[in-house]
């Protein structure tokens, strides 16, 4: 099963994601997370990034996507439960708008068919928060390479999310209540899909 929370940079996705993950884990499912880049990625790549061409930087991580579609698919295929920290809807998101696809639709959804084979997440979470709020979390956090965008940025990528999240199955979640509110919300929706181990609500 491929469970996939997606929101703007800053909307609470990772804390949702190990929060989820220990809760399912409590309740004997077996659980692998999936991102397509991380801390390891930010190391090798922030410093070539600010003289890359784009469209070298796209192929990149459409590599990077890719390599987190076949590991996904293989702990899909091990039986375990995949919590996705984004899918495809960020790639399609981000490039209907901004760079080189952005003017060619049918590349960008050739491109993404080549990465993600068309696997959509049996269920995703939207965090849904305002642009301003998200970002004032990512000050306190500390922003990483990728959360560069301003709020104007976010308010586009936030809209085009929701486009390309349409006639899929999505639970739209107000990310701005408490991280256990959000939390509990989750594993209520989640539990109407789950088969055995049957969940434990305590
Ligand atoms: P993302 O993975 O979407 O970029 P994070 O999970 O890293 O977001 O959260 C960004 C920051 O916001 C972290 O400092 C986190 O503790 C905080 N945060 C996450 N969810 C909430 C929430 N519901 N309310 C307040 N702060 C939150």
């Amino acid at each position: 099963m491929l469970i996939a929370i997606t929101g703007i940079d800053g909307s609470g996705k990772s804390t949702q994601i190990e929060l989820l993950k220990k809760f399912l884990e409590k309740n004997k499912y077996s659980v692998a997370i999936s991102k397509a880049y991380g801390k390891a990625e930010e190391f090798f790549l922030a410093p070539f990034f600010q003289y890359w061409d784009s469209l070298a930087i796209t192929f990149i991580f459409q590599g990077l996507h890719r390599q987190q579609y076949i590991s996904a698919l293989k702990e899909i295929k091990n039986g375990k439960i995949v919590l996705a920290d984004r899918w495809d809807e960020t790639f399609l998101s981000f490039h209907s708008r901004f760079g080189f696809l952005a003017k060619h639709q049918k590349l960008r959804e050739e491109w993404n068919k080549l990465a993600f084979e068309s696997l959509i997440p049996d269920l995703t979470f939207f965090l849904d928060v305002p642009p301003k709020v998200a970002s004032q979390r990512l000050i306190s956090r500390g922003k990483n390479f990728l959360d560069e965008g301003d709020e104007n940025y976010q308010k586009q990528i936030r809209k085009s999310m929701i486009k390309s999240l349409a006639g899929r199955p999505t639970v739209f979640i107000d990310g701005t209540k408490s991280i256990n509110e959000i939390h509990k919300t989750i594993v209520s929706e989640l539990s109407k899909k789950l088969k055995k181990p049957k969940i434990n609500k305590n």
